[in-house]
């Protein structure tokens, strides 16, 4: 049986229990969808120290150009308090019209509709004029070191190349056609600590408060704005997550403090650029700062999380304009181009050939009764099997 029904797809997907890092069947569930269409399929294992061994799965059907990758992951967030969900959460009951099970939305529902569109597509008018690729992972919400980052470097080093990407996550906030994503800002974290001298509440001249110096430096980060926001994205955020003392005693001036910070940040900046500026901010209030009233220097230390996520922007028409026509064609809506939202993979395929985004509706992803409509299962493989046929078009073109 071909895999034309992504009710039916979404349904097989769902009934296997792939919490992160856990493969649950997943990925021989959709390898089993995939052969019968032709697809030549690989199962990769990936490994790095102090992570779980992750499967991933890669499938190309075709051999020539152009290549359009679909990519997603199969892994799901926890269930959470199962005994709080209406239907299981690997069920796949239908109820109202809807579809219930973790991953139904996030993204296990844009695979099916994918895998239906191809199948259609193939039934229809045969296999399309180049290759389809699916670069799946089992570790987009773990730790996200044996996923697609390595997923991809697999595939290059045997020779693949791609033209296109599209990403199935779940794009849009209220209805299916809001929004596609053309881009994602960059996120950058690091941790400041204010070393002080602990002593007497009462005998502030014998201590120096490190308190005073987290709220300067805290403060110097938070304001002004870093930007206010490009022709495609908003204004760079920066949030103080935490300030930590673990004091527990009212009459005692702690020896040091220490506070977390996050920005997103849009194409004003780089990872490097940006660091600079904070490091220049910190500079600037630790050398007017004191953390006595009778003046004593602010020293602080700051090291930055591992692996910033870097801002892209991708500006490739005959991908943008094929998907955003196929969303038009189908659900007469005109899609927001944006670049809001936190990271996803995308971050790293960009390296390799442009990348959007489109996929089901957000709403009640990662929450108890994760679940979707009936009907946007049948909408999106509409805009999907639209897709493939333009983008396919286009680049031939
Ligand atoms: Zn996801």
């Amino acid at each position: 049986m071909t895999p034309t029904d992504p009710i039916a797809n979404l349904a097989t997907l769902i009934r296997c229990p792939s919490v992160t890092p856990a493969e649950g069947g997943a990925l021989s569930a959709l390898e089993a969808m995939l052969k019968p269409l032709g697809f030549a399929v690989d199962r990769v294992v990936a490994k790095d120290v102090g992570t779980p061994d992750i499967e991933n799965l890669y499938a190309r059907l075709g051999t020539e150009g152009p290549h359009l990758m679909f990519a997603g992951h199969t892994d799901v967030v926890p269930v959470g308090d199962e005994a709080a969900w209406s239907h299981g959460p690997f069920s796949a009951d239908i109820a109202n019209g809807e579809m219930y099970g973790r991953g139904a939305v996030d993204m296990k529902g844009g695979i099916a509709c994918f895998v239906a569109a191809i199948a259609r597509h193939i039934e229809k008018h045969g296999p399309p004029k180049g290759s389809v690729s699916f670069l799946i992972t089992g570790d987009e919400e773990g730790p996200a070191i044996n996923g697609t980052t390595k997923l991809l470097q697999w595939a290059a080093d045997k020779g693949e190349r791609w033209d296109a990407c599209l990403v199935g996550e779940p794009t849009n906030p209220d209805q299916l056609g809001d929004m596609i994503k053309i881009g994602r800002r960059g996120s950058l974290s690091g941790r400041i600590t204010v070393n002080g001298v602990q002593g007497h509440a009462a005998y502030p001249h014998l201590a120096d408060n490190p308190v005073r110096g987290i709220l300067q430096l805290t403060q110097a980060l938070m304001d002004p704005p870093f930007d206010n926001g490009t022709e495609s994205f908003q204004a760079s955020n920066l949030e103080v997550t935490t300030i930590d003392v673990g004091n527990s005693a009212v009459n005692v001036i702690p020896a040091k403090a220490t506070a977390a910070f996050n920005i997103r940040f849009n194409d004003t900046w780089t990872a490097e650029s940006l660091m600079a500026e904070i490091t220049a901010r910190l500079d600037r209030a630790a050398a007017a700062g004191s953390l006595r009233q009778d003046r004593a220097p602010v020293r602080y230390e700051i090291t930055w999380a591992e692996r910033p996520s870097h801002v892209f922007l991708t500006r490739n028409n005959a991908l943008i304009d094929s998907l955003s026509g196929a969303v038009e064609a189908v659900t007469g809506r005109q899609p927001k181009l944006s670049t809001t939202g936190g990271t996803s993979d995308a971050r790293f395929i960009k390296d390799y050939c442009p990348v959007v985004e489109f996929g089901l509706v957000g709403q009640t992803m990662h929450m108890v009764d994760e679940r979707v409509a009936v009907s946007d299962l049948e909408t999106l493989t509409d805009i999907y099997e639209t897709f493939i046929s333009s983008w396919f078009g286009h680049a031939a073109a």
